[in-house]
């Protein structure tokens, strides 16, 4: 936990940003998750009344799977972008070893979905920033100081960061120019789909985009 930030980890980690009544959420871990998933909002005291907003930075399994679950408990829209919509819905199969793991961990798909659009505004200030190349439509969440990064890298055990292997990206040239983007961004906290939060500060940038 990070002032009002909170990690949960599943398979992949979500977040919880907890505003009185205005609770976001990002991502939804798997959904063979799901009764950990309850039992940790019981625990933390999170009212799944107060969701607002369930934002998914990209369609993989582990960040999807929960989406239908918490949106029905809470009421609140689950918000994807155009390119990773299909895969969420399953109108397409996910490429590669991602359609190995869909029939796999099998998910309820969410009823009330949006498209990310720069309009909208959401009930806490957030920018939704597309940064693709582990997936198509792949986004990061801004809120204030904080990165949400999805996929786009993963922190290790050791607090390094490294993109995630081959066959899960389906566009590494992409990726690098997407962390480029993200390296000149004013942020305090990085907040991975995969490992612990780091010091913004602390990523060897030029390391990550240089290889
Ligand atoms: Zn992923």
């Amino acid at each position: 936990m990070i002032e009002n930030v909170y990690r949960f980890t599943s398979h992949a980690n979500f977040y919880i940003i907890n505003e009185p009544h205005k609770i976001t959420m990002i991502d939804s871990g798997i959904a063979a998750d799901r009764d950990d998933i309850i039992e940790l909002f019981r625990q933390r005291e999170i009212d799944p009344y107060s969701i607002k907003d369930i934002l998914l930075t990209h369609h993989d399994i582990d960040h999807v799977g929960n989406a239908a679950l918490i949106s029905d408990l809470s009421g609140a829209p689950v918000w994807i972008s155009e390119p990773d919509l299909p895969y969420l819905k399953m109108e397409i199969n996910r490429p590669g070893i991602k359609h190995e793991k869909e029939q796999q961990f099998p998910y309820d798909i969410p009823k009330n979905i949006n498209i990310y659009n720069e309009e909208h505004d959401f009930n806490i200030p957030l920018e939704i920033i597309p940064a693709p190349g582990h997936t198509l439509g792949h986004v990061i969440v801004k809120y204030g100081k904080f990165l949400f990064i999805g996929d786009l890298f993963r922190i290790n055990d050791d607090g390094k960061a490294s993109i995630l292997e081959s066959k899960f990206n389906i566009d590494e040239a992409l990726i690098l120019e997407s962390i480029e983007r993200v390296s000149k961004m004013d942020a305090h906290w990085i907040l991975p789909g995969h490992g612990n939060p780091v010091e913004f500060g602390k990523i060897d940038w030029e390391r990550l985009i240089r290889g």
